[in-house]
């Protein structure tokens, strides 16, 4: 029977993290040294938390199925991180940004790990500046700040629009030389395909050789997964065309919980779908709405060129619904207020999908050069992908799968349920409730593999006795021969469609019945669909090649399988929260005024999802207890 014990310790918020650290017990330097670590995944999150264990003394071996680890989805971040520096003292502090990423994620998330993460947040920018990440800076030296959605301070360090990018190479040349003092190594293009439990812990996991096709089986004292979210779930989204679910839903079937799986986010700027074969989507970052100002025509007849229609003919609609916020309301709220607008037929460009974000004023007040200096590259990347000027016409913009809030459910520890299985950055659940404030991941990733797992996984370590792991162990064979049956099966696959085919099938499911707006009568239609999908999957999906070289389609069918499973956990959750509460929008409750309209009463939990074969999952609940700040209806009017 599995238990949720989030592990949250007693006491004032604001020395709990202090306390739990000090009552850690540590692992002597000696003992490191016999001590293996898995990683998987090297984003922000996993190159943050290799380079630290490796520097800590414990050997790591690491791993992600890209050529590079410096390939991670991470390089695509845009437009920045946050930190409680108060740098603009505009009034931040560690506080305020606790309270914004409480409220902003709808009251559905911890309490003690969000403030440990505003907490850390300072550490986190001292650490890359040390690393040498080019943040930003003003004329006197100091960095940079501008703001994001959901809050009224300017608390986010930037690298123009390439702040992951910046962040990572310096995760990575961290990484890299623990790589060269022998501390971790590499295992580039090698994918995890499941994990290895032993007497109820991780112990290590199953690999295939993307190149040679060569099945392996790695063990370890701890496995640390950093695998990233999964909106590629919807087929299109902002992420990286290989951002998968395959490593949390396989150690989902190992034992761990999943939690509020349903809980995913639609980012309100990304460059309109422009054709149906098209395979990923391009994101507009959210720092574009600190000087750009979303509009509609006022008359859905209204088809002027924008440059041809006067100011009181245009709807600033964000403005006019959220004075106090205007164009900077978090990413639920910009969603469903776009996808409102367009469904009244106000939407512009093909097929109406699109509002204009203009910067037409911004470029008259600042002049183009402060505006190119702030945004230049997004800039440049909307006119390579659209053909369009937008320092002379305006963007226009639609809402995206972006980022998934939902995640293996761990303690605050890290540690999901099952013992020695750590999970971080956006691969986890833990802190950003029913909707993450723009440049909160980037944060997140970095405060768990910088700052937080290298303590929590050497309690665990000093307090845990292992044995050694024979490779004959017949839980490893039998995890080993599952994989393989996995592959096998796939490559029988000779019918008429590729797996891309099923994938935009189950993507459209998915974007109808459980994006932006969902309706019980929708997801259990949802629930009916997937799995006559997923038998016609099996039965009509042909995969060229062979499973002993380089196979990406291979690699990929394997990845569309386990989204065609995970889809059902998804609607399942979001069929059972029978409330909306930030990117949740369950159309069946919503205020007068189309806002959504949570139930504390009955939802003020996390739903944690417990795999069973053959049957249905069981959802364990963690009662959220709200001690320091009262839950109030989220109000950015
Ligand atoms: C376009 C875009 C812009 C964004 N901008 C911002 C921003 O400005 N600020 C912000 O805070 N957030 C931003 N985000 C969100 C943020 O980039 C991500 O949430 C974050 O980078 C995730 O980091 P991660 O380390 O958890 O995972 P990822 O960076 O996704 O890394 C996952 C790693 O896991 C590996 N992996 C996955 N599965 C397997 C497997 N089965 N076997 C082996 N390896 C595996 C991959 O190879 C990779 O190394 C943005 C997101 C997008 C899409």
């Amino acid at each position: 029977m599995m238990t949720l014990d989030p592990k949250i310790p007693s006491g004032p918020l604001e020395t709990k993290w202090d306390r739990h650290r000090f009552g850690e017990k540590l692992v002597s330097p000696g003992n490191k040294r016999g001590m293996k670590i898995i990683v998987v995944g090297t984003g922000l999150a996993g190159a943050s938390a290799a380079s630290t264990l490796g520097q800590l003394g414990y050997h790591v071996e690491c791993f992600c199925f890209q050529d590079s680890p410096r390939r991670a989805h991470s390089i695509a971040a845009q437009g920045g991180i946050n930190a409680a520096k108060n740098y603009q003292d505009d009034g931040d502090s560690v506080a305020r940004l606790f309270y914004d990423t409480i409220k902003g994620g709808d009251f559905r998330s911890r309490e003690a790990n969000v403030y440990r993460l505003a907490q850390v947040s300072m550490q986190i920018i001292d650490q890359c500046v040390a690393l040498g990440v080019p943040f930003a800076r003003e004329y006197g030296g100091q960095l940079a700040n501008r703001s994001f959605g959901g809050v009224q301070v300017s608390r986010t360090f930037y690298c123009r629009g390439q702040t992951g990018q910046q962040l990572l190479l310096g995760a990575y040349s961290a990484l890299s030389w623990q790589i060269e003092r022998k501390q971790v190594t590499m295992h580039s293009r090698t994918e995890m395909l499941d994990l290895v439990v032993i007497d109820g812990h991780a112990r290590g996991i199953v690999t295939r050789d993307l190149v040679s096709g060569k099945i392996d089986v790695h063990t370890a004292h701890a496995v640390v997964l950093a695998t990233g979210g999964y909106s590629n779930i919807f087929y299109l989204s902002t992420n990286a065309s290989g951002s998968n679910v395959t490593a949390t839903y396989r150690a989902w079937k190992q034992g761990a919980a999943f939690a509020n799986p349903c809980f995913t986010q639609i980012h309100p700027t990304a460059i309109p779908p422009s054709e149906e074969y098209q395979a990923k989507l391009t994101l507009m970052s959210e720092s574009l709405r600190n000087d750009g100002r979303i509009w509609v025509p006022v008359s859905a007849s209204d088809h002027r060129a924008p440059d041809r229609i006067p100011p009181s003919e245009r709807d600033y609609f964000l403005e006019r619904r959220y004075p106090r916020f205007g164009n900077l309301v978090p990413r639920d709220v910009a969603s469903r207020a776009v996808k409102a607008v367009c469904d009244e037929g106000r939407g512009v460009g093909p097929g109406g999908h699109g509002v204009y974000l203009d910067f037409s004023d911004a470029i008259a007040q600042d002049g183009i050069d402060s505006i190119r200096e702030r945004y230049g590259n997004l800039f440049e990347m909307y006119e390579r992908i659209t053909g369009e000027d937008a320092y002379r016409a305006p963007m226009r913009i639609y809402p995206a799968p972006h980022y998934t809030m939902g995640g293996l459910w761990v303690d605050y520890n890290l540690m999901s349920t099952i013992p020695g299985l750590f999970v971080i950055g956006e691969a986890n659940f833990a802190d950003h409730g029913a909707n993450r404030l723009g440049a909160s991941s980037l944060m997140q990733g970095l405060a768990d593999g910088y700052f937080i797992l290298p303590y929590t996984i050497g309690h665990y370590l000093a307090t845990t006795k292992q044995g050694t792991v024979s490779l004959g162990d017949s839980a490893v064979r039998d995890v080993t021969e599952a994989v393989t049956r996995k592959i096998a099966r796939l490559l029988q696959g000779k019918g008429r469609r590729t797996a891309a085919s099923f994938h935009r099938a189950l993507g459209r499911i998915m974007w109808n019945t459980c994006g932006m707006a969902r309706t019980g009568q929708g997801l259990e239609e949802a629930l009916r669909e997937i799995p006559r999908l997923r038998e016609e999957f099996w039965r009509d999906l042909t995969v060229p090649g062979s499973g002993e070289s380089f196979n990406q389609e291979l690699e990929y069918a394997g990845r569309v399988a386990d989204f065609m499973e995970f889809a059902e956990l998804l609607c399942h959750d979001a069929l059972h929260r029978e409330e909306s509460c930030g990117a949740h929008f369950r159309e069946e409750f919503q205020t007068a005024d189309g806002e959504p309209l949570r139930d504390d009463a009955r939802f003020a939990y996390v739903a944690a999802w417990e795999f069973r074969p053959d049957e249905l999952p069981v959802l364990h609940r963690e009662p959220l207890s709200f001690e320091f700040v009262k839950p109030a209806s989220r109000n950015y009017q």
